[in-house]
């Protein structure tokens, strides 16, 4: 299994401009020490290399990519009240979506048949014009976009399980059919969308699949509408690559949602990712997103990775 990271997404710190930020380099930290002491589950490393713009402009505005650039050249700013960038953000979010890229480049190549991205800043609130909700460039989406591009995939799935919905990433294939984008999220919650009425739109219409679950919502809610839902769409869909927007913000402890799933949730759910993945015969990526408990997220990405490997 291959783990991409970079060390510039630890230098990404919305915390400078907005006083007790929930997303701090700490998480990755934690992650990556948690990782080590455990030889890295028998993962082979990788850095994550940046994208180009280019790459970023298969999914954002040029608008959207050079006003970052900008603005964190200037020495940063506030995008929203929840989205603020430094001076090194430019780098941490161009090694993020480099890293999805890497990810998919490198399944699609062959070169393993599953592997995780584990970056900051996240990715799956960005929209093609706008960056928002903690997020500046959409990692999941730019990597699901060069796989459709450059690298031959006729069909990508997308399924995020973070607890918030991936609007990002579902306004970034509304229109599309060649990119399944299934979300199980809680509602209400940030930001607001995707309600299970919204499935696409125009030649998208019908692969958009949102999943709302009421808050306390717990793993038997959510295994149940990946084996009922989820799965048989996926089937029905044959993609050529599954990636998965990873956030861990469901789990019970986490202060920003208010789902019950454990750490173990996390690794049910990857274990039938890879079956899915391992039936269609096609390689499966993670790319990080949310999860703000720290032990509960290493805890989970703990499980979450071995699962995924097919070890578990
Ligand atoms: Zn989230």
């Amino acid at each position: 299994m291959l783990y991409l990271s970079h060390p510039a997404s630890l230098e990404h710190d919305p915390r400078a401009l907005i006083p007790g930020h929930p997303d701090t380099p700490e998480r990755l930290v934690a992650i990556e020490a948690a990782l080590a002491e455990r030889d890295w589950l028998g993962c082979e490393r990788r850095a994550a290399p940046a994208a180009s713009e280019e790459e970023l402009e298969l999914v954002h505005t040029p608008r959207l990519v050079s006003s970052i650039r900008e603005l964190c050249a200037a020495g940063g700013g506030r995008i929203d009240a929840d989205t603020a960038v430094g001076e090194a953000s430019w780098a941490a979010a161009l090694h993020a979506a480099g890293g999805a890229c890497e990810l998919a480049r490198a399944l699609l190549a062959g070169e393993d048949e599953v592997g995780y991205c584990c970056v900051r800043p996240s990715g799956h609130h960005a929209e093609p014009e706008r960056a928002m909700g903690f997020c500046l460039f959409n990692n999941v989406a730019v990597a699901a976009a060069l796989a459709i591009d450059r690298l031959g995939a006729e069909r990508v799935m997308i399924f995020d399980w973070d607890v918030h919905h991936g609007n990002g990433t579902a306004e970034a294939f509304r229109e599309r059919s060649d990119v399944l984008f299934a979300s199980i999220h809680q509602m209400p919650l940030y930001p607001g969308t995707g309600p299970a009425s919204d499935t696409g739109s125009g030649e998208g219409a019908g692969f958009t699949l949102n999943l709302p679950v009421a808050p306390g919502s717990g793993e038997a809610e959510w295994l149940a509408l990946i084996d009922e839902r989820i799965v048989p769409a996926a089937e029905r869909f044959r993609p050529d690559l599954i990636l998965i927007s990873a956030g861990y913000d469901a789990h019970r402890l986490d202060p920003l949602a208010s789902c019950q799933l454990e750490s173990a949730s996390f690794a049910r759910m990857a274990t039938r990712m890879r079956e899915l993945a391992s039936r269609l015969g096609v390689p499966l990526g993670a790319v990080q997103e949310g999860g703000y408990e720290i032990d509960s997220l290493v805890e989970s990405l703990l499980a979450t990775i071995p699962a995924l490997a097919g070890d578990a």
